[in-house]
């Protein structure tokens, strides 16, 4: 079963409870505009293998969007390695761009990190990253497309 998050534990970076998201498809919309392993990423919650996402490593400098919708997620300069094989940062685009949510699947308790536009999964963020935030974000790399700057 999924809760919301109650406010306090985490720097409240996100919308907890978004009235409704913006970007609304039916599944079968989903599957049609997605590769497989954006829609499992993105619509099912699926998790990515570690090391094998094509953004784990990117460097170049640009914005981080969502997969599914475009919407504006991640800045490259708050990109770090993590080594945990995800793509991860330590903070968020803005302060609404990602919702979060309490997961309490595979007996552990985990906040789920979404995108506020669309309601994609992204991945999990958790309290050991580094300064100033003490955030990661770890993100799936198929839940994400890098603009780079030009
Ligand atoms: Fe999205």
């Amino acid at each position: 079963m999924k809760e919301k998050q109650a406010r306090g534990t985490l720097r409240a970076a996100g919308r907890l409870s978004p009235v409704e998201p913006k970007v609304q498809k039916t599944d079968e919309e989903w599957r049609r505009e997605l590769t497989p392993e954006q829609y499992r990423v993105l619509r099912q919650k699926g998790t990515e293998r570690p090391f094998t996402g094509e953004l784990n490593n990117a460097k170049a400098p640009g914005v981080y969007r969502c997969a599914g919708c475009g919407a504006e997620l991640f800045q490259s300069d708050t990109k770090f390695d993590s080594g945990s094989g995800w793509p991860s940062f330590y903070d968020a685009a803005s302060a609404d761009a990602i919702v979060e949510e309490t997961d309490r699947s595979w007996l552990m308790k985990r906040t789920e990190i979404k995108c506020a536009e669309c309601e994609g999964h992204l991945g999990h963020v958790f309290e050991d990253g580094p300064r100033p935030t003490g955030l990661r974000y770890c993100v799936n790399s198929a839940a994400l497309k890098l603009d780079p700057k030009p």
